[in-house]
């Protein structure tokens, strides 16, 4: 029986003061032991809010992270920096940093390999745009993410690891996918890898759905056989996020 996931994305968002605030606020409302509870947070919030949440059910998670050990990389976060702060789980992939900061499939698959390297464990993000959603190519193109992205990964790390499935239609934008949507993407992403492992690294694999879950949304989602919780942004800075982690309540 896989233990649901839900986390938080918080983005560029949040002040260090404004973090621990957040968690403050949060932390009677997201107790829930049937529930694995993650805030991911930008990486000037991970030690505040991670001594904000000391004593209660919340892990801090990294919204992104480096495939290099240490060096002349101005700006970016090793994963020694990360497991250091306590960090166990970190986003790799997210859309936004494919778009924006031209994150691909292959350095994605590199981040992962790193992050498994010192122990943490990567939420790794796939989902397709409106237009190939429109064109019937969803599965192909998740497909070939989940592919790339898990190249040179043992069965062993690919067990433990978290998908989060997240169409970009529907990230940000109010328009969340169907239950049946979901469940479709993320009952393929399982066959995707008991085909590149075996059934029992399937079973075990954790997948998030992703994209404008609300305290409504949240409970027909992961009542799906194939979602194992959420990857949740707008709504994990607002109260309503208890709600979601408390979606079986
Ligand atoms: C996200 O950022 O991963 C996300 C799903 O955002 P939202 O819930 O705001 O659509």
């Amino acid at each position: 029986m896989r233990k649901k996931i839900i986390a938080g994305n918080w983005k560029m968002n949040m002040t260090p003061s404004q973090a621990v605030a957040l968690v403050n606020e949060l932390k009677p409302l997201v107790a829930n032991d049937d529930v694995d509870v993650v805030f991911c947070v930008p990486a000037i919030d991970i030690i505040p809010a991670m001594e904000a949440a000391k004593g209660s059910n919340i892990q801090i998670g990294a919204e992104n992270m480096y495939f290099e050990e240490k060096g002349a990389y101005t700006g970016e976060i090793s994963p020694e920096m990360l497991t250091d702060a306590g960090v166990k789980y970190v986003i790799i992939g997210h859309s936004e940093r494919r778009e924006y900061f031209a994150e691909t499939d292959e350095t994605v698959n590199k981040k992962i390999l790193k992050a498994f390297e010192h122990g943490i464990t990567p939420i790794v993000c796939c989902g397709e745009t409106l237009t190939q959603r429109e064109q019937g190519i969803t599965i192909d193109w998740i497909r070939q993410q989940i592919k790339i992205a898990f190249q040179n990964v043992t069965a062993e790390q690919a067990a433990s690891a978290v998908i989060a499935y997240e169409p970009i239609w529907a990230i940000g934008t109010g328009k969340v996918a169907t239950s049946e949507q979901a469940q479709e993407v993320c009952a393929a992403i399982r066959a995707c890898i008991a085909e590149v492992y075996d059934e029992a690294t399937a079973a075990a694999i954790r997948i998030q759905y992703g994209g404008s879950v609300s305290a409504a949304s949240a409970p027909e989602l992961f009542a799906m056989a194939d979602i194992d919780g959420g990857l949740v942004g707008g709504a994990s800075l607002k109260p309503d996020f208890g709600k979601i982690v408390n979606y079986n309540k």
